[in-house]
């Protein structure tokens, strides 16, 4: 058997031309196969005389039917809590979905350190390991991760369309778990800074070197800022915890070891204004008006992170699905969106709870509306 590899080989499209002995009359029969194991049938007059045509004939059959051979039953658009539970439960519900991570595979979480309160963990357990495992199960019941970002999708008819890193992807359904970004201060030296000095990230970040042993500042007053600002204490010598409110958000047991901490100073009732110092391309301080005396001053710092909350990651989506003025994708009757076939589950569609149990929660409950959307449409 020989087997030729051309056009696109890769990783969601490779197309391999066979060759071999037919068990029965001892002619060649040709085939051309599909990445994932379907044959196209070639006509023997369009190929007998060369290989060469062969394949270009098994290619041009190939290209025509790119949409029969991509068309998903599920395709999952994020990879968080809420993506990859779905990819579990519509993986044993023999869907074979596609779950198309995202920029960040494995979401938010991952970016966390110990989760103290997903169920079953009494230990608490690594945001990312977490991640890790659950792609894993999802990936044992047959979803299928791929690292890919949706840069369009049209949700008009079905099959739906979408653009996943400029090629084309069939769905019959579609599971939004995009969950949502990091929210930004919006100001221009904090734009400048980025990388620079100013993160959105302590786990990702705080062990660098440019970080150790320095004043470093957190602003925010939720659970995020808390936990930043806990962990930022391995690497700074004191963290500045700004806050625009004289209490926090945070949940009581976060916001309470928090403020119990000897190197976490709290600046209550204050916003930054502006992160110093853009002219020497790196962080020197932060610039913080009391918002009740309106007095200014300078708090010196080597870093700044930002833990503000967070924007739902819809933005593809708009005027296509009901969303709110913030961007949160509106669901009706459980997970089901404006767009029947299409539903939502996590923090994308979540202003309230925001947990990554209540995501994975979600995440399962659509995977279930799914497979009923699919069901009650072959019946
Ligand atoms: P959050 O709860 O929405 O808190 C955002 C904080 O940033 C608030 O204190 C808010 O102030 C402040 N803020 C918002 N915009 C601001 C601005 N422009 N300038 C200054 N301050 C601003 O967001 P989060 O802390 O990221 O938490 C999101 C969800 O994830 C929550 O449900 C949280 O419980 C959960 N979470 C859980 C864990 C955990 O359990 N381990 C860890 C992290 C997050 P105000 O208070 O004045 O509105």
């Amino acid at each position: 058997m020989s087997i030729g590899m051309f056009a696109d080989d890769r990783f969601t499209r490779p197309a391999f031309a066979q060759f071999q002995p037919h068990p029965n009359n001892g002619h060649t029969e040709r085939r051309c196969c599909t990445g994932r194991d379907a044959a196209i049938e070639i006509d023997p007059r369009e190929c007998q005389d060369s290989t060469q045509r062969f394949l270009l004939a098994c290619q041009s059959r190939w290209l025509n039917l790119t949409s029969r051979v991509f068309m998903e039953k599920v395709v999952i658009i994020g990879s968080g809590c809420a993506g990859l539970t779905a990819a579990l439960y519509a993986g044993r519900a023999n869907l074979q979905p596609l779950v198309l991570t995202g920029r960040q595979p494995g979401g938010l979480l991952t970016t966390t350190t110990v989760v103290e309160n997903f169920p079953g963990f009494p230990e608490g357990i690594d945001g990312y390991e977490l991640m890790v495992r659950l792609q894993k199960q999802a990936e044992r019941f047959g979803a299928r991760v791929q690292f890919g970002v949706v840069e369009n999708v049209a949700l008009h008819r079905q099959p739906f369309q979408l653009t996943v890193d400029g090629e084309p992807v069939e769905a019959e359904t579609i599971i939004i778990a995009s969950g949502a970004g990091h929210r930004h201060l919006e100001l221009e030296s904090e734009f400048k800074l980025e990388n620079k000095g100013v993160t959105y990230c302590a786990t990702c970040d705080g062990a660098l070197p440019m970080f150790r042993n320095q004043p470093l500042v957190v602003v925010g007053g939720g659970d995020s800022a808390c936990e930043e600002a806990m962990y930022l204490t391995r690497f700074g010598s004191i963290v500045y915890l700004i806050h625009r409110r004289d209490t926090l958000r945070a949940s009581k047991i976060m916001a309470e070891r928090t403020l119990a901490h000897a190197k976490i100073t709290p600046v209550w009732n204050s916003i930054v204004t502006e992160v110093l110092d853009p002219v020497q391309n790196k962080v020197t301080g932060v610039r913080v008006k009391d918002v009740k005396t309106h007095a200014e001053r300078v708090i010196a710092c080597g870093g700044v992170f930002v833990a503000i909350g967070h924007t739902p990651n819809t933005q593809i989506f708009k005027g296509l699905i009901d969303m709110d003025e913030q961007g949160y994708i509106l669901p009706r009757q459980g997970t089901a969106t404006s767009v029947p076939g299409v539903f939502v589950a996590g923090d994308c569609a979540d202003r309230v709870y925001r947990q990554a149990v209540t995501a994975a929660g979600l995440g399962c409950a659509a995977a279930i509306e799914a497979e009923r959307f699919l069901a009650a449409r072959n019946e």
